[in-house]
């Protein structure tokens, strides 16, 4: 059974730049695929869109949205054109509404950059059905672990199931940062404390980070990067394993997490 993934994409400049983040995300494909199977679909929850409740794409074919601005010309280039999957929309909605949590769909919305850069480069053929999943950023992180519990029984049925953020994400920090500067003290500090309750299993420590965990309002001033880790965590259940951590600027964590 595949486990589920947090998966931190960092800057959108992730899907140009040479750095270890990436290195680590063009292994992820063929690693998951030679360790346990090809994913019959992904779906895939982004800090990158939020709705009031939790929603999935529906559609036969992905746009590819360039929901960003100011990067070089390079990065509006790129494409992600995976198929979609009304089936998995349709059994998405199905297991929310199972668990009795409000859900909606978008027939129109394709893939923001959460989404597609982190895929583009673990899958860059494109050619696995993609289904997006928003995030309830009014709504906290016992919320979402209930949407990923909910949506565990599709580990079962071959699909992937990826959360997408940062661990670490206070976008002030970015004016006159270093790229390739030392992790800022904080940032370690919440990251080290993040980690060790992800690998003891600590649940509740985690559904109440944001006043147990240090630094963590700093980290996220708003939530909806960190809240995709907890659908993953929800899907995946226990078994966490590290499998990546590196930092840019000094503060911005791309550590990625399986679970299950
Ligand atoms: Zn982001």
């Amino acid at each position: 059974m595949l486990p589920s993934l947090f998966l931190s994409h960092g800057s959108p400049m992730l899907a140009l730049e040479d750095i270890p983040a990436r290195a680590f995300l063009r292994e992820l494909g063929p690693a998951m695929e030679a360790a346990y199977r090809r994913p019959s679909a992904i779906l895939i929850a982004s800090a990158h869109w939020e709705t009031e409740h939790a929603a999935v794409n529906a559609v036969a074919w992905n746009d590819t949205i360039h929901d960003f601005h100011g990067f070089p010309p390079a990065l509006y280039q790129l494409r992600y054109p995976a198929p979609g999957s009304i089936e998995l929309a349709d059994r998405v909605e199905g297991l929310l509404g199972a668990a009795g949590l409000a859900h909606a769909r978008d027939s129109a919305r394709g893939l923001d950059h959460g989404a597609w850069v982190p895929l583009l480069m673990a899958w860059p053929a494109a050619d696995i059905p993609v289904v997006a999943l928003s995030v309830q950023s009014h709504l906290d992180a016992a919320h979402h672990i209930r949407v990923g519990e909910a949506l565990a029984a599709l580990r079962e049925e071959g699909v992937l199931v990826i959360g997408s953020g940062a661990m670490t994400h206070d976008l002030r920090r970015f004016r006159g940062s270093d790229p390739n500067g030392p992790e800022q003290p904080d940032v370690a500090a919440f990251n080290g404390w993040m980690t060790q309750a992800l690998t003891e299993g600590r649940r509740d420590d985690l559904i109440h980070y944001r006043e147990r965990a240090p630094y963590a309002v700093a980290q996220h001033p708003t939530e909806e990067h960190m809240l995709p880790l907890f659908v993953a965590l929800g899907a995946g259940g226990q078994h966490a394993k590290h499998l990546h951590a590196s930092v840019r600027y000094g503060f911005l964590r791309m550590d990625a997490w399986s679970f299950g």
